[in-house]
């Protein structure tokens, strides 16, 4: 056995970027992309990446030491290619969030330091901006991508994206060959929901296993039709961008995922795909436009799905599969697997089952639930919280130039997601809050999920959010920040403080219940849709439970329910 040795024969680093020759080779004239009246076939766009590839190397972004292209754009035919031929190029692509502002794009750009930056022309403004904020003179070579399907001749920059495209010469520059799986092939920062934002570094080798593992849990099959309603530059797009390479998929691309775009793609290119964050389903609810013709694979995740907003969105069509992830795990580190016998379920069962995050990635080594101070794992009871650990080959390489932050991001050879949840006894995990939007109220801990999934199932409510908020008894107690859907889907009389209140008693235990409900016209919310719940807390700060709460001076212990078990 001793004798036979690796070669590059057998041993091949492994990379997300050789999808891409694969699929000129395999899949040549099934389409790869559609965005408007614009359609590409995968010997078209593996040409292209090759061009711009060559394009690249000839303006010397190759690999020596660490070279970031950053790219500021949606979901383009342009930010797809960029996927590729960046790392084919040795380069790190950085898709920056496009709903940053100017100061926040300009700090990623002080920190990437990019020796090239592409922006999309809507974004031509925010990205002046964001350079004449940066002092430094080693400022990034500009180019413009232009709208390929309706050119708008904007053109602020020095090159212009469809110019690199067609200078590139392969045959001088051919792609790279990647040396080390170990080498980066990503640069993404983290949206900062509670923290200033990090640059999570891909390896080659991470984002393959990751694309490898959650087609396979996905159950993507041939020739999927998918539609990129999830931005690219969250998480290279949950490693779609990748993944639909692989699979010989048509990419069909919109600029945003507003209702129209989403349900016309469904319906004239036969979308069989797609991504969403839970925010997402509202969008496709309101536009009420029926039951679909034919089913939708939706993948959903970035933030906990209440299980009502789950059932509804099924009813119309959708099938939707639940991952629970994040940008430092490459995407998904858990997926809800689906049980057949769970089929046989009332729909309000299999939506509780189903808004669980589930079982650890295929490309993961481990996903526990671990009480910190033993590193124990905790019981499958469904109420022991602990928490969330994970270790595996797609995992990041740590946090570009932050050595404290990586080195305190892994305990031992467990990454901490900073998330809380407990185990069933199924195997399966559920999250009940991130470790520091738990709700402590009189030495218990209350998850804010829980009443955030409760106050789903009222029927006036469209959103809501749960913070904790200052108790003069308990230290903190649940205040709920809720969203009215339209008032012709509700009956009157249906909505005020003590309504919901008396809804959420119905639902849970006393001590949980919401002191306060303030109604907002809108929740703050980051790009992704993930809320900003420290924005809520801080106005929660100010706040003092309602007049009417007679239980504020109360001094006997609260009930002790499954989520008020100690960390
Ligand atoms: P940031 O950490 O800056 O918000 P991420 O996009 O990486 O950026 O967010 C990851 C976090 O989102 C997770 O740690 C978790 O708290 C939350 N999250 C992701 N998916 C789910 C899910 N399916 N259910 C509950 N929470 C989720």
């Amino acid at each position: 056995m001793e004798n036979l040795p690796k070669h590059d024969g057998n041993y091949v680093p492994l990379s997300p970027i050789t999808f891409l020759p694969r699929a000129a080779a395999v899949y040549a004239d099934r389409t790869s992309l559609i965005y408007g009246g614009t359609t590409f076939t995968w010997r078209q766009t593996c040409d292209r990446c090759c061009r711009l590839v060559a394009a690249l190397r000839a303006l010397s972004v190759s690999k020596n030491g660490d070279i970031q292209v950053s790219v500021l754009a949606p979901n383009t035919p342009a930010l797809y290619e960029m996927h590729f031929a960046v790392p084919m190029a040795g380069a790190v692509i950085n898709a920056i969030n496009t709903h940053l502002d100017a100061a926040a794009v300009a700090a990623i750009l002080r920190h990437a330091a990019p020796k090239l930056l592409f922006v999309d022309y809507q974004y031509a403004g925010v990205v002046t901006e964001a350079l004449n904020a940066i002092s430094d003179t080693n400022l990034p070579l500009l180019v413009v991508i232009d709208d390929i399907d309706t050119p708008t001749g904007a053109c602020v920059g020095e090159l212009e994206y469809e110019q690199l495209v067609a200078r590139g010469d392969p045959a001088r520059y051919p792609p790279r060959k990647v040396e080390d799986e170990w080498d980066a092939v990503a640069l993404n920062y983290t949206s900062g929901t509670t923290s200033a934002p990090k640059g999570v570094v891909y390896s080659h080798r991470g984002a393959y296993l990751s694309t490898m593992g959650l087609l396979l849990q996905w159950g993507v099959g041939h020739e999927p039709v998918y539609l990129w309603s999830l931005p690219m530059f969250h998480c290279n797009g949950w490693t779609f961008t990748w993944g639909v390479a692989a699979r010989g998929g048509a990419n069909v691309c919109v600029r945003a995922p507003t209702a129209d775009a989403m349900y016309s793609a469904i319906a004239n290119h036969g979308v069989t795909h797609m991504c969403v964050a839970p925010v997402l389903f509202n969008v496709l609810l309101e536009a009420d436009r029926g039951p679909l013709r034919r089913t939708v694979e939706v993948l959903t995740g970035g933030a906990p799905p209440p299980a009502a907003l789950l059932e509804r969105v099924e009813r119309l069509g959708f099938h939707v599969t639940h991952a629970y992830g994040m940008t430092e795990a490459t995407g998904p580190a858990m997926v809800c697997e689906w049980r057949k016998r769970w089929d046989a379920l009332p729909p309000t069962e299999r939506a509780l089952l189903k808004a669980r995050q589930g079982v650890g990635a295929l490309s993961l080594a481990g996903a526990e639930v671990k009480d910190l101070k033993t590193m124990e794992s905790v019981p499958r009871d469904g109420g022991t919280l602990g928490e969330i650990v994970l270790r595996g080959s797609s995992l990041m390489k740590g946090y570009y130039k932050n050595p404290e932050a990586t080195a305190a991001a892994f305990h031992g050879e467990w990454f901490l997601t900073g998330d809380v949840g407990v185990v069933h006894s199924d195997g399966y995990v559920e999250i009940k809050d991130r470790s520091k939007d738990v709700i402590i109220s009189g030495g218990e801990n209350i998850s804010s999920v829980d009443i955030e999934a409760a106050l789903y199932g009222h029927p006036a409510l469209r959103e809501a959010a749960v913070v904790a908020m200052p108790h003069p008894y308990w230290g903190e107690t649940p205040c709920a920040f809720v969203v009215l859907k339209k008032e012709s889907d509700f009956g009157a009389g249906e909505v005020s403080d003590e309504k919901i209140v008396s809804f959420c008693r119905s639902k849970m235990a006393h001590f949980m219940v919401p002191r306060k409900v303030v109604f907002v016209d809108e929740l703050p919310k980051k790009a992704t849709g993930k809320l900003q719940k420290l924005v809520l807390r801080e106005r929660a700060r100010g706040l003092r439970p309602r007049a009417s709460d007679k239980r504020r001076t109360e001094p006997a212990r609260p009930t002790i329910s499954t989520s008020g078990s100690k960390l």
